[in-house]
C-alpha cells in the first residue's frame, strides 16, 4: 500500500516547513509520514540516510520531545554524524538547544548496553540470569581466549575445534535467539550436540566472569525486554518514534528488538520507520536476514511503503555499471534507478601485472583526478578492498609516494598487545570477576607468579565454583610456596590500591579517570616493562607511546563525558562511585569501536577501508583493487550461489558509493600468504556493460622494459595507463639522477640524513644504497625513495 502524504497540522510559518526544502516528493512524504509504520525501500544514493535526518529534525520541530525520539545506526561514526546534521539543520530554530536536548542516536549494541546496565538488577534472582549490571564486554580476541580455556576444560582440541568456526557457529544461534538449551534440544547429530554442549560450558564461563559478547549484548536485552513488563513498559512509553537505517543488514534479534522496543499493538501501530535496500544486503554471514526487510509489511500491518528512484549520488555511467551488475542477482526485485545528472566520466577498469603494478597505478590515478579537478583533496578520494591484507601494499605504496593517507581500521589501535594489556588491568578493575583480563595479566609484566600456581589457582576457582579473583585472596589456605604466596598478595594489595578495595574512595584513589588509568600502567609495571625494552627498540618505543596515548584517550573520554541525562538510559548507579561509573562507560566505548568510526572526514587523507566498512559512504573519486575471482568474490562465496549473490552485492555497494570517478583494477600475479600466484579477473569485470566502461590490459607491460611499448592494439589507452606511462617516461627521462652519486649527502622523508654508498642500475631500476645516519644502511628504488640531495 501507499501511504497518502500525511500533511502536519502546522501552519506556515511553522519552521518544520523549511526543513522540507530540497526534497523530492516522494522524500518529503517519507519524512512527513511520522506516524505509523512506513517502509522506505530504496536503491544505494538515493538519500534514504538523508529522509531519516530530516525527518528527525522535523518532528523535533513539531514538537515531539527530542527524549521520545530514538534512530539506529551501523556504526559510531554514522550515528555521530546524524546527531552533528540534526544540529546542523535545526540551526535557524530559537529552541535548538532544547529541543535536541535528550534525542537518542545510536547503534544497536551500545544501545543494548545501556539498556541492560539500566536494567539488569531488574532481572536478578530470575532462573538462569546471571548477568549483573557491572558486567564487562568482551570483544573478538576475549572472547577467543575464552573459547580455548572453555575447550581445555571439555577436552577437546583446538585443532578439531577452531575457536572461530566453533564461536561462529554460536553467534549464528545467538542471532537467532536460539540459547544453548534450545540449541541442544535442537541437535541432532554428533557436531551439532558437541557446539550444543561447548556452547553451554562457554557461556556458563562467560557468566561466572560477568562478562558478555557483541551477540549477548541483543540477545539479553531480547530476554529483559520479554520477560520484565516494568522494562518494557518503560521503554515503550519513552520511545515513541523509532528510526532505523540499513534495515537490510538487520538480523533476527535485532528485529525481535525492534519490535519490543516499539510495541506491536494493532489497536495503535508503532510509528517506526525503516530505510534500506536490499541490494546492498551485505552481512549475511554474520546473520543478517534480508526476510526483515521483505517481510516488514507482513510484520506491520497497513505499513506504508515508499520507493525513492531518484539517485543523487552517482553519474549516470556509474549508476549504469552498477545496475547492470546488481541484474545478474537472481534473488531480487528489481528497482528502477535515474539520475539527472548529465554527462559524467566513464568508469575504467584496469588488469594490472601484480599488486605493485596495481597500487602504483591507483596511486598515479588518484593523484591525477586531483591535479585534474581543483575543487578535489585527498580527503576526496578512497581505496576500497575485500580483505584488510590487500592494504598493505598500498600503504608501502603511498608512503613511499608521500601521499597522506588514513585506514579505517577503528579497532587496530585497542589490537596493539601493550594496549589490550592495558585494557586489562582496567577491565579486572572494573570487575573482578573478569578472568580472561585476569589471566592476560596476572603475570604480566612478570612477578613471579608462575604456570604452577595460575593452574592451581584457576583449578580452585573451578572447583569451588568461585571468581579466580577471590581465591587469590585466600592463597594462604592454598599448597603453594610461600613466595608464590606472598607474590600473589602482593598482586591482589595493588590491585585493592587502585580499588580502594573496591570502594573507589579514599587516600590515593579518589581523583580522576586519567589519574586512575595512569597509576594503573604505573603500578603495575607495565609502564617500566615497556620503558627498559623501548631502550633497546624502535618498536617497543612506538608501544610505551601508546600505553601513554591511553592516559590521553582517558582524559578525552573524561571531558566529553555526560551522565546519561535521561533515566531510561542512566544506569540505576546511585550507590556506585562516580569513578567507577564512568570507567565502566570508558571500557563499553572502547569495547564497542568499530573500524569505520576510525574515518575522520575533515583529515586530508585518502581513505582506506574494506567494502564492508565503506557501507553508506560516498566518495568523488573511488578505486576498487583486488577484483579478482577468489577475492571478490571470495573463495569461500563461492561454494553457494546465495553466497555469489552476496559478493555482487559487496561490489555493488563499492561501486555505488563513487561520485564522480570510478577505477577497478585486478592484477594478473598476486602474492598472498607468500605465494605468488595467477589470478583471473573477476566475473563481476565481465558482467558490467562494456558501452559504460573502459577496460584496458596492461598486465604485459613489464617492470623493466618501461612503458615504451604501446598498449596492445585492442586496448584502448585509458587515462590511467596514459598517466601512469607519463609519469614512469618522466622519471626515466630525467635520465641518470641528477646529484645521486657516491659521496652525496641526502634527505629521505622517513629515514632522514644520509649519505649515499653505492649507486646501482640506471633508469627506472635505479638503486641507491643509502647510510642514513639513525636508520642504517638502506638499499633504496630512487624512483620511489623522493631522496632530495643535500
Ligand atoms: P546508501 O544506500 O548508499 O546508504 P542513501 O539512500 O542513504 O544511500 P544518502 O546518503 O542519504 O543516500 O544520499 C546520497 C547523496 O545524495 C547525499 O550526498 C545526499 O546529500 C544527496 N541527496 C539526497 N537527496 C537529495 C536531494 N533531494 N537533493 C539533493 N541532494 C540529495
Ligand atoms: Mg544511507
Amino acid at each position: 500500500m501507499i501511504v497518502n502524504a500525511n500533511e502536519p497540522t502546522a501552519r506556515t510559518d511553522n519552521p518544520a516547513h523549511a526543513l522540507l526544502d530540497g526534497l523530492t516528493d516522494p522524500q518529503r512524504e517519507a519524512v512527513v509520514t511520522t506516524e505509523g509504520p512506513l517502509l522506505v525501500l530504496a536503491a544505494a544514493g538515493s538519500g534514504k540516510t538523508r529522509v531519516i535526518t530530516r525527518r528527525i529534525a522535523y518532528l523535533l520541530s513539531l514538537g515531539v520531545p527530542a527524549w521520545q525520539v530514538l534512530a539506529l545506526t551501523f556504526t559510531n561514526k554514522a550515528a555521530g554524524e546524524m546527531r552533528e546534521r540534526v544540529g546542523e539543520l535545526l540551526e535557524a530554530h530559537p529552541q535548538r538547544e532544547s529541543i535536541s536536548r535528550g534525542l537518542t542516536v545510536s547503534t544497536f549494541h551500545a544501545l543494548c548496553a545501556r539498556l541492560l546496565r539500566r536494567y539488569a538488577p531488574l532481572m536478578e534472582g530470575r532462573a538462569n540470569w546471571r548477568i549483573k549490571h557491572d558486567y564487562t564486554i568482551y570483544d573478538t580476541n576475549d572472547q577467543q581466549a575464552l573459547m580455548k580455556t572453555t575447550l581445555n576444560a571439555l577436552q577437546l582440541s583446538t585443532t578439531n575445534w577452531p575457536p572461530r568456526t566453533v564461536l561462529g557457529a554460536i553467534s549464528n544461534a545467538k542471532n537467532e535467539l536460539k540459547d544453548a538449551a534450545a540449541f541442544a534440544a535442537e541437535a541432532d547429530d554428533f557436531y551439532s550436540r558437541q557446539i550444543a554442549k561447548i556452547y553451554t560450558s562457554y557461556d556458563d564461563a562467560m557468566r561466572q566472569a560477568n562478562a558478555v559478547d557483541f551477540d549477548d549484548l541483543m540477545v539479553l536485552t531480547v530476554r529483559l525486554l520479554r520477560e520484565c513488563d516494568e522494562a518494557r513498559d518503560e521503554v515503550q512509553a519513552r520511545w515513541r518514534y523509532l528510526m532505523i537505517d540499513e534495515y537490510q543488514d538487520t538480523n533476527h534479534a535485532q528485529f525481535v528488538l525492534s519490535t519490543l522496543l516499539v510495541g506491536n499493538d494493532p489497536g495503535s501501530p508503532p510509528n517506526l520507520c525503516v530505510v534500506g535496500d536490499p541490494d546492498q544486503s551485505i552481512y549475511g554471514w554474520r546473520g543478517a536476514d534480508i526476510a526483515n526487510i521483505l517481510e516488514f509489511e507482513q510484520a506491520y500491518s497497513g505499513a506504508g511503503l515508499i520507493t525513492l528512484g531518484q539517485n543523487f549520488r552517482s553519474t549516470a555511467p556509474i549508476l549504469a555499471i552498477a545496475d547492470h551488475l546488481i541484474r545478474n542477482n537472481q534473488q531480487r526485485k528489481h528497482k528502477d534507478l535515474f539520475t539527472t545528472r548529465d554527462g559524467g566520466e566513464q568508469p575504467e577498469a584496469v588488469l594490472c601485472r601484480d599488486e605493485r603494478h596495481e597500487a602504483g597505478l591507483v596511486i598515479d590515478w588518484l593523484k591525477a583526478r586531483v591535479e585534474e579537478e581543483e575543487s578535489l583533496t585527498w580527503k576526496d578520494a578512497a581505496i576500497f578492498y575485500r580483505n584488510n591484507a590487500l592494504s598493505r601494499v598500498l600503504e608501502d605504496e603511498l608512503r613511499r609516494e608521500g601521499v597522506p593517507y588514513v585506514i579505517a581500521r577503528g579497532t587496530a589501535f585497542y589490537q596493539r598487545e601493550e594496549v589490550r594489556d592495558a585494557i586489562a588491568y582496567l577491565k579486572l578493575v572494573a570487575n573482578q570477576a573478569d578472568e580472561v583480563s585476569l589471566l592476560r595479566i596476572i603475570n604480566k609484566p612478570a612477578r613471579k607468579i608462575g604456570k604452577a600456581t595460575i593452574e592451581t589457582l584457576a583449578e580452585t576457582s573451578k572447583i569451588r565454583g568461585v571468581p579466580m579473583f577471590e581465591v587469590l585472596r585466600i592463597v594462604d589456605t592454598l599448597d603453594l610456596t610461600p613466595q608464590a604466596q606472598r607474590a600473589v598478595q602482593r598482586f591482589t594489595e595493588t590491585v585493592d590500591g587502585w580499588t580502594g578495595h573496591g570502594t573507589f574512595f579514599g587516600e590515593g584513589v579518589a581523583g580522576s579517570l586519567a589519574d586512575l588509568v595512569s597509576r594503573v600502567l604505573k603500578q603495575s609495571g607495565l609502564e617500566d616493562h615497556y620503558k627498559k625494552l623501548a631502550a633497546k627498540s624502535e618498536e617497543s618505543a612506538d608501544k610505551l607511546s601508546n600505553l601513554q596515548e591511553i592516559v590521553s584517550s582517558a582524559a578525552e573520554f573524561e571531558e566529553t563525558y555526560e551522565p546519561a541525562d535521561d533515566p531510561a538510559l542512566a544506569p540505576d548507579e546511585d550507590d556506585v562511585p562516580p569513578l567507577l561509573s564512568i570507567m565502566r562507560a570508558y571500557l563499553e566505548t572502547v569495547s564497542l569501536v568499530a573500524d569505520a568510526d576510525s574515518i575522520d572526514p575533515a583529515s586530508g587523507a585518502i581513505t582506506l577501508m574494506t567494502l564492508h566498512a565503506a557501507k553508506g559512504l560516498e566518495f568523488p573519486a573511488v578505486a576498487i583493487v583486488g577484483m579478482e575471482e577468489g577475492l571478490l568474490p571470495s573463495s569461500r562465496a563461492l561454494e553457494s550461489e546465495s553466497g555469489l549473490e552476496e559478493e555482487r552485492r559487496l561490489a555493488f555497494v563499492g561501486i555505488t558509493r563513487a561520485m564522480r570517478r570510478l577505477l577497478m583494477t585486478s592484477a594478473k600475479y598476486r602474492t598472498q600468504r607468500g605465494l605468488r600466484e595467477r589470478m583471473i579477473p573477476s566475473r563481476f569485470l565481465d558482467e558490467l556493460p562494456s558501452e559504460h566502461v573502459r577496460v584496458s590490459d596492461q598486465s604485459e607491460e613489464s617492470w623493466d622494459e618501461g612503458w615504451d611499448d604501446a598498449p596492445a592494439p585492442w586496448d584502448e589507452p585509458t587515462e590511467a595507463s596514459i598517466e601512469s606511462a607519463r609519469r614512469r617516461r618522466a622519471s626515466r627521462s630525467s635520465g641518470s639522477w641528477p646529484g645521486i652519486e657516491p659521496g652525496a649527502r641526502v634527505r629521505h622523508p622517513r629515514f632522514g640524513l644520509g649519505t649515499i654508498a653505492q649507486v646501482m642500475s640506471k633508469g627506472m631500476n635505479a638503486r641507491a644504497v643509502v647510510e642514513f645516519k639513525d636508520a642504517g644502511r638502506k638499499t633504496l628504488v630512487l624512483q620511489y625513495a623522493n631522496l632530495e640531495v643535500l
